[in-house]
């Protein structure tokens, strides 16, 4: 059989790894196709491509699910081969099959290894004859209470109950002794059946401080397959990865080695073809079980890529064209280490609820030996409601693990982002903590550390306010796109760097307000470009400032801080209108609303619940009183900032 052709390649994604894969296609001498939605028309990996096509809507439903339209846009634009990335349609064996009726290429597996790994029980029942070690469990057809009575007797308190259908952490529960069974089974079930219209559930032995160690593997169409290694990816909230690495701390050859063949099975066993991952959970004696595979490229490949040095897109182009993988498994490289954390778009003081609006301010972290970022925007670009809101992701390689974890510090330190809130202290604040320099990772580390990774915020320092009426003043409001020319910053007020024009500042930040007088600063204090120089005692710091129209963003002890100048007078009428209004705090849909006008409320009573980004989050009284207005109903869209309950 000849080669087949693969000069041009469509990818049915966006964001970040639309980006990455691109880059590789593009380095390979092919033709790259974006496909986006009316919303993402001006987006950085539309903007990136050589050919784009529209698929019009904006939620995913309406332009990146729909499996007609990308067909009919490869074939329009000359693709002969379509990656799905992940997420979105990467595991729909459907897509998969529609695009080999096509006479197009799948850059994935085989339909049938999706379908394979699509229900856990089914998976787990194949894995168990092909010999991999499974957590001891039931996953049988009989779904009664009796049965799983039976089943968790025999595997032993505490167990988990999973929705066979499951994924994103929904349906699972853990029960702790027989007395809670009946009733966490009844309400696995609902869920599951509201989730995925599937109410089966299995249930196993719920493992104490575990470990998610996956294994990368690679099949070609010739029956080879190899293990790239392992990551560790223990580093969860809410049973979703935030932070990743390679190797795994401590992980013997010999284990290594052992669920590197383990996975390998798993692989061979469903036909598999392309990269794949085998995740596995390891308990604290070294014993590894079977949890799902992916079918797909996952968000973590850097982390592989870096250990060994290749370009796993690259081998999936390559497999596509029917060419054999180019190694042997004794010559799998594993060099150095590698650590990634994923940058959302999202308030982690606010229960990480997704953040939206325009990236004024984004600036990554330089480039070097040992560094990457893989991203999907770029400054003045904006987040919107409809998909996931990861931006990207920061990868640092080192010869050690140290020197991976001090190089994402330095990145970490580098970037600066402003206009949206993001999880970026939150990575700095795991990748410092002790406990993670010490590789002391488990999947609870997150819940453990919380206080110490989600500190209740301070009051702000005198020396910082210094330093930013110091900044502020010595700073020229530089013009952006949403620029105001109504207001007072973009006058022409009076006060310019050096002149004493100006006295005093009021300032805010992070609901803080401050009066400043610039006569007497604390410290000494120096702008030169976007370096703020503080010099206290004999010691000289250098503190990144960015001026962007009428904020300024001041990066001090870790952390980005926005400031903004405010007039006093002003800001205390506008806080009278607003007061006892409830408003939406970002752009969703209403699917709740528990409260009827005239009713007397608690504090912390839940009225309404929205739904965003796949997730809900629910407005609750912020004191007790009387609902005096409401200004929303059930299935209604509403943009953020928009009132919807009136409190009294
Ligand atoms: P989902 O498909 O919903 O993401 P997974 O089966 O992949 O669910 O599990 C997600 C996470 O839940 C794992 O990474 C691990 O942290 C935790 N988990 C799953 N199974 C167990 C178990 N038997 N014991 C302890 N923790 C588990």
């Amino acid at each position: 059989m000849s080669a087949p052709v693969l000069d041009t390649l469509l990818v049915a994604n966006r964001g970040e790894i639309a980006c990455r894969v691109m880059r590789t296609a593009k380095a390979l001498g092919l033709t790259t196709v974006a496909v986006h939605s009316a919303t993402d028309r001006d987006a950085r990996h539309s903007r990136e491509a050589d050919i784009r096509v529209d698929l019009g809507g904006s939620k995913a439903a309406d332009s990146y699910l729909q499996i007609d339209k990308l067909i009919a846009a490869a074939r329009a634009s000359g693709a002969q081969a379509i990656h799905p990335g992940y997420g979105f349609l990467s595991e729909n064996a459907g897509f998969a099959r529609a695009i080999e009726a096509a006479g197009l290429i799948f850059l994935g597996p085989p339909a049938s290894a999706i379908d394979a790994m699509g229900s856990k029980s089914a998976a787990k029942a194949l894995m168990e004859t092909a010999g991999v070690p499974l957590v001891p469990g039931y996953h049988g057809e009989a779904q009664d209470l009796e049965t799983f009575r039976a089943a968790a007797e025999r595997i032993g308190y505490p167990v988990l109950l999973k929705a066979t259908a499951g994924g994103g952490g929904k349906g699972m529960k853990v029960v702790e002794d027989v007395s809670q069974l009946a009733e966490a089974l009844a309400s696995a079930q609902r869920e599951a059946q509201s989730s995925f219209g599937d109410s089966r559930m299995l249930v196993e032995k719920y493992l104490l401080k575990p470990r998610h160690v996956e294994i990368q593997v690679f099949a070609d169409q010739h029956g080879n397959c190899l293990y790239l290694n392992e990551r560790d990816c223990s580093i969860q909230r809410r049973h979703q990865k935030v932070v990743e690495e390679a190797p795994a701390p401590g992980l013997s050859p010999e284990l290594r080695k052992a669920m590197g063949e383990a996975a390998v099975r798993a692989a061979q066993a469903i036909g598999y073809v392309g990269a794949g991952t085998v995740e596995f959970l390891l308990d604290a004696r070294g014993e590894f079980f079977f949890m799902e595979m992916n079918t797909r490229l996952q968000v973590e490949h850097p982390v592989t890529e870096a250990i060994t040095g290749l370009d796993l897109v690259a081998w999936q182009i390559r497999v596509a064209r029917g060419e054999a993988l180019p190694i042997s498994q004794e010559q799998v490289p594993l060099r150095g280490h590698a650590i990634e954390v994923r940058l959302y778009a999202e308030d982690p003081a606010n229960d990480f609820l997704p953040a939206t609006g325009r990236l004024e301010l984004y600036r990554e972290s330089a480039a070097g030996p040992g560094r990457r970022v893989d991203s999907g925007v770029e400054e003045g670009d904006s987040v919107s409601p409809f998909y996931d809101p990861m931006l990207g992701k920061l990868i640092a390689w080192g010869e050690d693990r140290e020197q991976a974890r001090l190089r994402l510090l330095s990145m970490l330190d580098e970037f600066a982002i402003g206009g949206l809130k993001t999880n970026l202290a939150f990575l700095r604040r795991i990748i410092a903590h002790p406990a993670f320099a010490e590789a002391q990772l488990d999947t609870g580390f997150i819940p453990r550390y919380q206080e110490q990774l989600l500190p209740a915020p301070s009051e702000l320092s005198t020396d910082f306010w210094h330093a930013a009426a110091q900044a502020f003043a010595q700073s020229q409001p530089q013009r952006t796109r949403s620029d105001d020319p109504q207001s007072p910053w973009s006058a022409v007020n009076g006060w310019r760097s050096g002149l004493p024009a100006q006295t005093s500042l009021h300032l805010s930040c992070a609901g803080q307000d401050r009066a400043i007088s610039l006569g007497a600063p604390t410290c000494a204090f120096q702008l030169q470009g976007e370096q703020l120089w503080v010099e206290q005692q004999g010691l000289r710091r250098e503190h990144r400032a960015i001026r962007r129209g009428e904020t300024l963003y001041l990066h001090w002890q870790g952390d980005m801080h926005s400031i903004t100048a405010y007039d006093p007078i002003a800001a205390a009428d506008a806080s009278h209108s607003q007061h006892g209004g409830l408003t939406a705090p970002m752009n969703g849909s209403i699917v709740r609303v528990l409260v009827s006008v005239g009713q007397s409320v608690e504090a912390g009573a839940q009225l309404v619940v929205l739904e965003a980004m796949k997730m809900e989050h629910s407005i609750r009284a912020p004191q007790a009183g009387i609902i005096k207005a409401l200004y929303c109903q059930e299935g209604e869209m509403v943009s953020e900032g928009s009132a919807l309950v009136e409190l009294e």
